[in-house]
């Protein structure tokens, strides 16, 4: 059975004392919550204090990027053996967010999946097409290809140790949410796709999430889904209470 998976993208929001005020509120909500694992992705300068102030919780920190070197001249890049440091259980790779201001790549994206999971770090893979391709009905043709390029080279035990979030891009911080059964059949077809690529063992481990405009009214009906095993949520997650009331959604 998969666990699912609520996670928290800050983004660019929540500096070091507003990380510090956030986790005093949300240890105390999420204390009994039970069934659900639960992170957040804070920016990088407020992954330390994240982590202090979670030592010893049920709650899990990972960042929002990392380089695929391990060390060397990268002006303002973090690698993964620093991330293992802090310690971040995850890190999120190929947002779309990245992909579009930051020249992320199909190709950048395999390195860093690569280069993580050497390190033990479980990679957050993010898909999605755009309104667009969307519209023209190439939805699968741009989310299944951007899933075989990530995965290049990547040899998986379990598949316990990498995570998916199908993120149309259109529903980022818009307000639209795609309908459960929209987002359903797109991840239903990526883990159909993994299980062309591995096999049905690991096609059943790997969890999918959805992401886009998750928002504590809308959770419910998208974790009733089959396929859908956890959320990656923005804007709603940078406050204590509404995080919280989405992690509550059982
Ligand atoms: P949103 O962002 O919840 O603000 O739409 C989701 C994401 O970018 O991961």
């Amino acid at each position: 059975m998969r666990h699912p998976l609520i996670a928290g993208n800050w983004k660019m929001y929540n500096n070091v004392s507003e990380t510090m005020r956030f986790f005093d509120d949300f240890i105390k909500l999420v204390e009994n919550l039970e069934g659900v694992e639960i992170a957040i992705f804070p920016p990088f300068t407020s992954l330390w204090e994240a982590a202090k102030k979670t030592a010893g919780t049920k709650i899990k920190i990972g960042a929002q990027n990392v380089h695929w070197e391990e060390k060397g001249a990268f002006t303002g890049e973090i690698s993964p053996n620093m991330l293992k440091e802090i310690p971040c259980e995850y890190v999120i790779i190929g947002h779309s967010e990245r992909r579009q201001h930051f020249a992320e790549s199909d190709e950048t994206v395999n390195k860093k999946v690569r280069a993580v999971l050497k390190h033990g770090i479980k990679p957050v893979i993010c898909v999605g097409e755009n309104l667009k391709q969307r519209e023209e009905n190439l939805t699968l043709k741009v989310v299944l290809p951007q899933v075989r390029k990530a995965l290049a080279d990547v040899e998986l035990l379990s598949g316990e140790e990498i995570v998916f979030a199908y993120e149309p891009i259109w529903a980022i911080g818009t307000g639209k949410v795609a309908t459960p059964e929209d987002a359903q059949e797109v991840i239903k077809s990526i883990r159909k796709e993994i299980e062309t690529l591995y096999n049905k063992n690991i096609a059943e481990n790997i969890r999918i999430l959805y992401g886009g405009s998750v928002k504590p009214d809308n959770i419910k009906a998208l974790m009733q889904e089959r396929d859908i095993d956890g959320v990656l949520v923005g804007g709603a997650s940078v406050d204590p209470q509404s995080f919280y009331k989405i992690c509550a959604y059982k």
